[in-house]
């Protein structure tokens, strides 16, 4: 029979903004090769994690639009770490993961991926399996392409699906306002598919479409900028490239985005969006912005946040052995 191990962790999981994503070329296996700029940000979910006498994974969490069950990234990271550990997983059992949502939902925070994340290194520690952020990293890329970004956070350069990491210094005196409509949400695979038919496509070969493709390509200045810790390079370079799909089909995205910039700050939407993210250097000019944007648009369902760059991802708020 087996012995009972009550054992609970309790984590915290960032959530992420792109400082920089630009799309290299559309991969023959539907994914794309892409650069980019990944920033860790205090905007976070609580992760619980409870051993169980039995062996089942349950999964609760608080908000509506989240699956609660082996759907979700969470349950699929556990579900995982059963399968590549069965010795462990029938040593200790099964678990119960209540994830209290506080990163809005489908807004390109890669609030999945951090929750995922987070119970990929919660199980290591419960299970006592000592595995490497390298290992945990592997593990992560089977289930998403933020996820091994997630198990370290702070601020990385992408390449590859986003698996391929390399840290860069830790830009930890940003303050960041984040903006998102309650109500629009972004599939991250249609802005992907509807980027590779316009720019990718067999369709594209004007000449007018491939030049403006090219057009951007500034990651080595980005990753300059942040070597170099120069504030306002950085948020002249900051860049998105599937803003090019995303703001026409949302106007009123694109219209947060510039509210932002009225008001002087660097400003760009993450990942697939729809969350826009303004860029400031204190704590008071970021919710001055915050109470400015809340006035000049004045739309019940824009929610408005204001969080600060963090140098890791996931941490052990407390645990009990
Ligand atoms: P990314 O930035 O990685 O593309 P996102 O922030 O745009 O992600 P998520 O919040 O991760 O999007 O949610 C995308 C979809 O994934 C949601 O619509 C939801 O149904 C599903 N999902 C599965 N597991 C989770 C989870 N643990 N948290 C949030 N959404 C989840």
């Amino acid at each position: 029979m087996r012995e009972f191990f009550m054992h609970s962790y309790s984590l915290i999981a960032s959530a992420k903004i792109n400082l920089y994503l630009e799309i290299i070329r559309a991969r023959p296996d539907g994914y794309h090769d892409l650069v980019m700029v990944l920033q860790s940000i205090d905007l976070a979910d609580q992760i619980d994690l409870h051993s169980r006498s039995d062996d089942s994974i349950c999964l609760h969490c608080n908000h509506p639009e989240v699956p609660q069950d082996h759907n979700n990234l969470a349950y699929k990271a556990a579900a995982l770490m059963a399968a590549k550990f069965p010795d462990a997983f029938a040593k200790y059992g099964g678990v119960d993961i209540t994830i209290h949502k506080r990163i809005p939902v489908g807004a390109g925070l890669a609030g999945g991926s951090t929750n995922a994340a987070a119970v990929l290194i919660g199980l290591d520690l419960m299970w006592n399996l000592k595995l490497s952020d390298k290992q945990l990293q592997y593990l992560g890329s089977l289930l998403g392409s933020d996820v091994p970004f997630c198990i370290v956070g702070g601020t990385m350069l992408a390449t590859g699906r986003g698996e391929y990491l390399t840290p860069l210094p830790v830009l930890d005196s940003f303050y960041v306002v984040l903006g998102k409509y309650r109500s629009l949400s972004v599939s991250t695979a249609w802005a992907y598919q509807t980027f590779r038919h316009l720019y990718f496509g067999s369709h594209v070969s004007d000449s007018l479409t491939i030049e403006n493709l090219r057009q951007p390509v500034c990651s080595a200045d980005m990753v300059s900028a942040i070597n170099h810790q120069n504030q306002q390079q950085i948020g002249q370079l900051i860049y998105n490239d599937l803003e090019r799909v995303v703001l026409p089909e949302y106007r009123k995205v694109q219209r947060l985005k510039e509210e932002f910039q009225r008001l002087g700050c660097p400003a760009m939407m993450s990942g697939s969006g729809p969350t826009v993210f303004a860029l400031t250097n204190s704590q008071a000019k970021a919710q001055q912005v915050l109470e400015s944007v809340k006035t000049a648009i004045a739309d019940p369902d824009l929610e408005l946040w204001v969080s600060r760059f963090t140098p890791s991802s996931i941490r052990v708020a407390s645990f009990h052995k």
